[in-house]
């Protein structure tokens, strides 16, 4: 027996079948003696609905009012969930993000949880009812209501775990648990039964996009015990409970899994003067155009001259260009040349740390395929490469099968 937060996903409440399943899997598990507090999201479809309707009305939506319409596509799952579990004869309560009070700071469309008065809902649960709170939102401390950001119902489970001192937190989705790449591309891929937490914030920011990734910062900030779990099996299994690496006894595989990402975009910047200051000439106007940058290069100069690389997200690419073409002059450079047509590909591993050879291993891989590496970047848990677009998927292919991602643990 114990107290849990369940979180079902946009797609587990699409229409009123899936709600009344996801009642009848609550009642389950009350049934077992559980304490439960479920956290849904919008149905799908519907916030995507809603920004479009916003857009109608004003280009830009103003954030504080896109936020009173965003928060509307929870607050109507909260209420349908409600009733259908009161149908199954369970007592329950909605909440809204304000009604709890999740306190948020201020940034409409992003703000970050504060706070949670979990009072109320020790107080329903103590009297023996079901909670359903509304997913992705709060209110800052003058009563706006503001959203996390899209995917935040994950972080409003996740914290609601932490401030009730919840035994898990179960995050009910469209797959069953977190893969050793995707299925979608390699049709080998394994779920992972297990997966650390370090690792799964490394896939998650290379874009794994099975969880928030500011849920994941946040159960490994408060230690809450996380496991992804398919909604739409009638037994869920086991799905993937992600570990703290100290508490894991368990043997671990070297490498956990593949991560991909295709929204990146390289900028090339050639010939600059190879000096002290060139580095901060160049990125200096891009961050003040507040852009991030993620991988960079600079290689050794030859007679005094050299080229210097960068990778920006996708959609900042044709800004960042602008912004470079805009001080070409100013740098000293030749050119500045780019690329949106590249990948980035990633093999991630706890056991890099404790295992050699990995990174030469991947380079090996992805030579006897006559895969061009254009740039590389590593950690202490993973190492990152970029490539042309049209390689990644025999890129992740060749890896995952190289890295014995397709074979049954031992
Ligand atoms: N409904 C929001 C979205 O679509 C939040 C969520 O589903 O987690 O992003
Ligand atoms: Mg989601």
């Amino acid at each position: 027996m114990g107290l849990i937060v369940q979180k079902y996903g946009g797609t587990s409440v699409a229409n009123p079948e899936r709600i009344k399943s996801v009642a009848r899997r609550v009642a389950a598990y009350r049934a077992q003696g559980h304490q439960v507090v479920v956290v849904v999201s919008a149905m799908s479809g519907e916030t995507n609905r809603l920004i479009a309707l916003a857009r109608e009305i004003q280009a830009h939506p103003d954030p504080r009012e896109l936020d009173v319409i965003l928060s509307t596509g929870e607050q109507v799952t909260i209420g349908l969930l409600a009733m259908a579990l009161k149908e199954q004869g369970v007592p329950a309560i909605s909440y809204t993000g304000a009604q709890v009070q999740i306190l948020t700071d201020s940034a409409h469309t992003k703000a970050r949880i504060l706070s949670i008065d979990e009072q109320n809902i020790r107080a329903d649960l103590a009297s023996g009812h079901a909670i359903v709170v509304a997913g992705f939102q709060g209110q800052d401390e003058d009563g706006n209501i503001t959203t996390l950001g899209r995917g935040g119902s994950d972080t409003t489970a996740v914290a609601l775990a932490a401030a009730l001192r919840a035994d898990e937190c179960q995050i009910y989705t469209d797959v069953d648990g977190v893969y050793t790449t995707d299925p979608r591309m390699v049709p080998e891929a394994r779920r992972l039964p297990r997966i650390t937490f370090e690792e799964m914030l490394e896939m998650a920011s290379l874009g794994s996009k099975v969880l928030q990734i500011r849920s994941v910062e946040f159960a490994g900030k408060y230690k809450v015990r996380l496991r992804v779990l398919s909604s739409l099996l009638d037994d869920p299994g086991e799905g993937t409970l992600i570990t703290f690496e100290e508490d894991d006894n368990m043997e671990q595989a070297i490498i956990s899994g593949i991560a991909f990402n295709r929204d990146e975009a390289k900028i090339t910047v050639r010939g600059v003067p190879d000096k002290p200051g060139i580095a901060y000439q160049i990125l200096g106007p891009v961050s003040e155009a507040n852009i991030d940058v993620d991988m960079i290069i600079q290689n050794v100069g030859v007679d005094g001259s050299t080229d210097f690389s960068f990778t920006v997200h996708r959609n900042e690419y044709a800004k960042t260009m602008d912004t470079l073409k805009a001080q070409q002059a100013r740098i000293g450079a030749i050119d500045v040349i780019g690329d949106d047509r590249i990948a980035k590909v990633s093999v991630v591993g706890v056991g890099m740390r404790s295992h050699v050879g990995i990174a030469s291993q991947m380079f090996r891989t992805l030579a006897e395929e006559g895969i061009n590496i254009q740039m590389i970047s590593t950690s202490e848990i993973k190492i990152s490469v970029v490539i042309d677009e049209k390689y990644l998927e025999l890129a992740v292919r060749v890896l995952h099968k190289a890295f014995g991602l397709d074979q049954e643990a031992a």
